[in-house]
């Protein structure tokens, strides 16, 4: 069986993650969190001051960014944990204020560059499952199999907001929903790579569908894909 390179794209809170490493588990693939990485250089530019009252000091943040390191690693239960110059940071880099400024830190041309050369550098041997915003347009316009995820914002939300009470987090559900809204329009309007379904991005939209229902309709396009 052929190795490909899977590319899962979409919106904001639509489930693109829970698809892509159930697949990478059954698969064997190696699945890649790419918002997570863009999480990492959000927090790191708060932590050092570089974010202050919404406004991004980006000249500071593009003399450090070559210096920041942002790994990977995996637990004992296989979980994948995002390291931030060696230092796990997954819990926070999931929270209210990083994902609050992840969206304009993430519009900046110089951090989707670096970002983007260290992706390309980890997919390039293939039997890969990335997902993110741009991976179909932009970081492997080859990739063998694309997949523009969507769900309704309501929807989307209240999957965000149950995921941060399970994590014994207390969010505003209108602050959750729009959050989610202000990272869509941010996403698909910046000038560089934004948000946007490949021309040969196959379309799901999971409003109405449980996970095992979504799992099952990715495998089988996995099986087809891998087959061809
Ligand atoms: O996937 P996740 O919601 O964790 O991504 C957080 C943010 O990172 C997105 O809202 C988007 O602004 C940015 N992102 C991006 N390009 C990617 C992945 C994420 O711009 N490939």
């Amino acid at each position: 069986m052929k190795k490909i390179i899977i590319a899962i794209d979409g919106h904001s809170s639509c489930g693109k993650s829970t698809m892509a490493k159930a697949l990478a588990k059954k698969t064997g693939y190696t699945y890649i969190d790419t918002g997570a990485m863009y999480r990492a250089v959000t927090l790191f530019a708060l932590r050092h001051g570089l974010i202050a009252d919404g406004e991004i000091k980006a000249d500071e943040l593009e003399r450090f960014l070559p210096q920041v390191s942002i790994g990977f690693m995996y637990d004992s239960e296989g979980m994948q944990h995002t390291l931030l110059d060696g230092e796990d940071v997954e819990r926070e880099i999931r929270g209210m204020e990083v994902s609050q400024n992840v969206s304009p830190v993430s519009a900046l041309p110089f951090v989707r560059e670096a970002m983007v050369a260290q992706q390309r550098i980890m997919g390039q041997s293939g039997a890969i499952v990335m997902d993110g915003r741009d991976i179909g347009t932009t970081v492997f316009p080859n990739a063998e199999l694309k997949i523009f995820v969507t769900a309704r914002d309501d929807v989307r939300a209240q999957r965000r907001y149950d995921e941060m009470v399970q994590k014994g987090e207390d969010p505003v559900f209108e602050d959750v929903l729009e959050n989610v809204r202000q990272r869509d329009w941010i996403d698909s309007h910046r000038e560089v790579s934004p948000l946007r379904q490949a021309d040969d991005a196959i379309v799901l939209d999971n409003s109405d569908m449980t996970i095992p229902q979504q799992d099952e309709w990715l495998m089988n396009h996995f099986i087809m894909a891998t087959a061809e």
